[in-house]
């Protein structure tokens, strides 16, 4: 599809504002919306040679559409890679890659920790039709390189890791993957390649829930995939054709538009998160603090390596409680005794989110697969927006001051 012109060697803030396909004959400064589930062709012999793909064009918006392929090329050229793919949501992002690179006896070694649905996806539901899985620790790389077996095809990961902000070495995966013949796949959701360009670190597939950082006000439902050109053409493009697992144009508009500010956004947000993880640290209702940007973090040094020096913006911590009852019962109280803080399950959006994961985003999990994954019932996620740091902190101390 036509590109842009623009010259080589352009910094990410410029590509996320400037990434498009052409304009149109309007010469719209903003990016169009093409709300049109299909495209007119000039003559049945041009339709033909572009249903056969010999030709470029739109056909139906289920393949492709402009204002996806906007924000496709837009994603890609801030990842780093050659080409990206969207998809309907997050997890029908890892579903489309999961199609198109997996079948019936091959296996895949996914970190124990990564999101919940992915976890179900990978383990479960791949599983009734024959995939393979081992889970590992996030961050032992021995046990990674032990799960590997000679129809290892995939490996997966996702760091930091969602609540727990656990941290793995791309650059090492990578090479363990290499050496196995597999690829390597990260979910980028946390840092987005505003913070982490995990293709420069070696990874071969990123995969992106467009719902949190990349909309950044928590409007749409999105997902994408970026990788080479080669994987998406021929193992991805055929399954989003057949399977139909496709971005609405309007989702991918929107999309789009965050890009432009994911820059400053996890900047901004990841300042404040940073200085939260600090004041959390130090009251005295507070058990532990988990943020990779903080020194006590036991992957601090490979998240500043590998984060662009950033932590991210999702602050995790126990809350003081003996007992599984009382830790739950303190993280209800402290998340139930803020004033305007969302208490929901997205994160990534300019207003702050506070959730306890063993009852929402890890719910589905039993009670031995969250332990497993280091999720107890007095840990309490804050996905920190934009809003004013002290006026955070203050909605926070509402609870936590009751436990001191
Ligand atoms: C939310 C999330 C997903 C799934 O994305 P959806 O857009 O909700 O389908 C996948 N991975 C991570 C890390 C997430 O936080």
């Amino acid at each position: 599809m036509a590109t842009q012109k623009l010259p080589e060697g352009l910094h990410l803030d410029t590509l996320a504002v400037r990434t498009a396909v052409d304009k149109s004959q309007y010469g719209e400064n903003a990016e169009a919306l093409f709300l049109t589930s299909s495209f007119t062709q000039p003559d049945s012999e041009t339709a033909a040679r572009r249903f056969a793909g010999e030709e470029d064009g739109y056909i139906y918006s289920r393949f492709t559409n402009p204002t996806v392929a906007s924000m496709e090329m837009r994603l890609a050229a801030m990842e780093g890679t050659e080409a990206c793919i969207a998809a309907a949501s997050g997890m029908g992002a890892i579903l489309l890659l999961c199609m198109g690179l997996l079948k019936a006896g091959d296996h895949v070694v996914c970190s124990r920790s990564v999101f919940g649905s992915t976890l179900k996806l990978i383990g479960s539901e791949f599983g009734k039709f024959g995939v393979q899985s081992t889970f590992v620790s996030q961050t032992d790389l021995a046990e990674w390189k032990a799960a590997i077996r000679p129809n290892t095809k995939l490996l997966f990961a996702e760091t930091p890791t969602n609540p727990l902000t656990e941290v793995c070495d791309i650059r090492a995966l990578a090479d363990l993957a290499h050496n196995a013949g597999a690829l390597l796949a990260v979910d980028n959701c946390f840092c987005t390649p505003a913070l982490q360009k995990p293709a420069a670190l070696g990874a071969d597939i990123i995969t992106h829930s467009g719902t949190k950082y990349l909309d950044g006000q928590g409007r749409v439902i999105a997902g994408a995939i970026c990788a080479s050109e080669a994987l998406i053409r021929e193992k991805l493009i055929p399954v989003q054709r057949s399977g139909g697992i496709t971005l609405s144009p309007f989702n991918a508009w929107v999309v789009l538009k965050g890009l432009e500010t994911l820059g400053i956004r996890m900047e901004a947000q990841s300042k404040r998160a940073l200085e939260l993880a600090r004041w959390l640290e130090s009251h005295p209702g507070v058990e532990r603090v988990y943020y990779p940007g903080l020194t006590s973090h036991p992957q601090h040094a490979l998240a500043m390596a590998q984060q662009s020096g950033q932590g991210g913006a999702v602050v995790s911590f126990d809350v003081k409680g003996a007992t599984p009852q009382a830790g739950r019962a303190n993280a209800f109280q402290v998340i139930d005794s803020t004033k305007w803080l969302s208490i929901t399950a997205n994160l990534g959006d300019v207003k702050t989110i506070i959730t306890q994961p063993a009852s929402t985003s890890h719910g589905r999990l039993s009670e031995e697969q969250r332990q497993a994954a280091g999720i107890r019932q007095n840990l309490v996620r804050v996905a920190v927006g934009l809003e004013h740091l002290g006026d955070i902190q203050a909605d926070l101390a509402h609870g936590l001051d009751l436990l001191t």
